[in-house]
């Protein structure tokens, strides 16, 4: 009998049903599997019938367990079972060599550190993920509304996040004390033309759209002029507020995820201009 172990989030799915249904929401595709977590291996034995896969799980008495129940697969190639943290692989770069899908009931403890990860990772084009569903909510949360933050705009920038359906804690063993989504990532958005296309042609643009999501929501609850203004100057950002016709009393949860692209180009653009005024009348900042 191997006893679950709160310290890796343990919660093991045991609910037929709801193992059914995940697999029945995984994308269709000729992409590698890879799934995070096995536990006691209930989902990598569905996954398993898919298609062969790589799972990543850190705890070594699982592994053990895992190696012995599946090792038929092992031996014929099925599946990889790689004895690590996840978030160890996704520091070096990428849980795979090749694009893959990925399929997990997440440890809640690390799971929006991990999706943020996949988001990232640019071999990762979807994921399935079950998460605790506060956390599923902000991924997908639609604007104007108290859960759209930094999670959902840039989950939605990089794919289209969907929560499929709710697993209650009856689902799991031993049980958990919250309510859990399937939340959806496809990565395979198309861009609306000339909106979003280049944004985030390299990591450094990446990053620095993170520092402007970070600056834009750092106090929720007062204006985005407010926020932004800590980084950029306050007139270049009504100017701009101007030119977007965005009332200056705008908070960051009421701006779209088209609009935060388009006021991040903006500002950048005209940053970069004032600093090349600044420096050709060799002003100091
Ligand atoms: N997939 C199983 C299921 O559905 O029953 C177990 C899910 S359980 C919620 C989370 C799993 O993630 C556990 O097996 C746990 O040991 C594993 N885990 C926790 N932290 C991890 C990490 N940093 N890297 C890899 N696996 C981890």
């Amino acid at each position: 009998m191997i006893e679950a172990k709160k310290k890796f989030g343990q919660n093991f799915l045991k609910d037929t049903t709801v193992l059914t249904k995940i697999i029945q929401s995984m994308p269709q595709s000729d992409r590698k599997l890879i799934e995070i977590g096995p536990g006691l291996g209930d989902l990598t034995q569905e996954l398993l019938k898919v298609k062969p896969l790589v799972a990543y799980e850190v705890d070594e008495d699982l592994c053990v367990y895992l190696r012995k129940k599946f090792s038929a697969k092992i031996d014929e190639g099925k599946l990889t079972l790689v004895k690590t943290d996840v978030l160890k692989q996704f520091e070096k770069g990428s849980l795979a060599d090749e694009p893959y899908d990925l399929v997990a009931n997440l440890p809640y403890y690390i799971a929006t550190t991990i999706i943020l990860e996949a988001l990232e990772d640019h071999n990762c084009k979807s994921m399935v993920v079950m998460i605790q569903k506060e956390v599923a909510q902000k991924f997908a949360a639609l604007p104007k509304t108290k859960e759209f933050t930094s999670l959902a705009i840039l989950a939605q920038s990089i794919g289209v996040a969907k929560i499929l359906f709710d697993v209650g804690p009856e689902s799991f063993d031993p049980q958990p004390k919250v309510v859990s989504s399937i939340l959806k990532i496809d990565k395979q958005k198309e861009f609306v033309e000339g909106k979003f296309s280049g944004i985030f042609e390299t990591n450094e643009q990446l990053q620095k759209f993170k520092r402007y999501l970070r600056c834009s929501f750092q106090s929720p609850r007062k204006t985005w002029l407010r926020n932004i203004s800590s980084e950029f100057e306050k007139t270049l950002v009504q100017e701009i507020m101007y030119d977007e016709k965005l009332p200056i009393t705008i908070r960051p949860h009421e701006i779209s995820v088209l609009s935060h692209h388009l006021l991040f180009k903006k500002l950048r653009l005209n940053d970069a201009r004032k600093r090349e005024r600044d420096s050709t009348t060799g002003r100091e900042e």
